[in-house]
């Protein structure tokens, strides 16, 4: 069958070229929000809003590691291995480690031990060598009592939405400030968390409660959580959220781990 098109092949296959490229680079958008989410319990905000502004840059000082107090737990340290890590499906957990850092893997991995209310210190590196954007670029995430993410993510210059930069109580509140550091460099996070109470009914009695400095620097003061995360919404309280795993989250980007500990508020007898 003759073709009809009069125009020659190659200004065709220049044409599809074209169109491919230009759905390529609109897929490689950095995704900076969402305007179909529900909206928060306050309504100011829909989860991950697109409209919602972006913290303030606040250069950190100089890097200061922590080293445990005697009394605290240590789950990633010198000389430690991830004996007291394992797979939400409790197998053995599948993450490289070497030296004391340990690097994500595949699939989630958390403690084998669950906690209520602690301070927790942790130290993480996002790749030197910048690959990616917004949500793609450096992601991983801390989760508190197994449910409440701490976001971790390469927030240096990375455009994204407001909830979900590093140091995010995801979905929830971004940080005050955006205090992050360099890509490749370490940096700290120090949460004090109270984690929720339920009452003998079940009912929610008092919410999780985060106050974190990244890099030594204020980022939530004493802020609840409106329940545990999700993307794009928000879970809803279940008195199983009172006590959990620390979880540390695998989103197909390589971050590092070090000098992770814990010191429990409250007998956990
Ligand atoms: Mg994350």
């Amino acid at each position: 069958m003759a073709r009809k098109d009069r125009r020659p092949v190659w200004l065709l296959a220049a044409a599809l070229l074209g169109t491919v490229a230009m759905i390529s680079a609109q897929s490689q958008q950095p995704n900076l929000g969402y305007d179909d989410t529900p909206f928060q319990p306050d309504g100011k905000w829909r989860v991950h809003d697109v409209r919602r502004p972006a913290p303030q840059s606040v250069t950190p000082g100089l890097f200061v590691s922590a080293p445990p107090p005697k009394d605290a737990v240590i789950l990633l340290g010198d000389g430690a291995d991830l004996s007291g890590w394992q797979t939400d499906a409790g197998a053995p957990a599948p993450w490289p480690m070497a030296a004391g850092v340990l690097q994500t893997g595949k699939g989630i991995i958390r403690t084998k031990a669950e906690f209520s209310d602690i301070q927790l210190h942790v130290e993480f590196a996002t790749p030197s060598t910048v690959v990616g954007s917004s949500q793609d670029r450096g992601n991983s995430g801390v989760f508190l009592s197994g449910v409440f993410e701490i976001q971790v993510l390469d927030s240096f210059e990375n455009p994204t939405y407001a909830d979900g930069q590093a140091s995010a109580m995801y979905g929830q509140y971004p940080p005050l400030v955006n205090a992050s550091r360099r890509p490749g460099e370490w940096q700290s996070y120090d949460i004090a968390f109270t984690a929720p109470r339920f009452n003998s009914a079940g009912e929610l009695s008092s919410p999780a409660v985060v106050t974190a400095f990244h890099n030594g620097v204020l980022v939530h003061h004493a802020r609840s959580f409106w329940g545990g995360t999700a993307h794009r919404r928000i879970l809803p309280y279940k008195p199983d959220m009172a006590r959990g795993p620390i979880r540390l989250q695998d989103h197909g980007n390589p971050v590092r781990y070090r000098n992770i500990w814990l010191r429990s508020l409250i007998s956990d007898k």
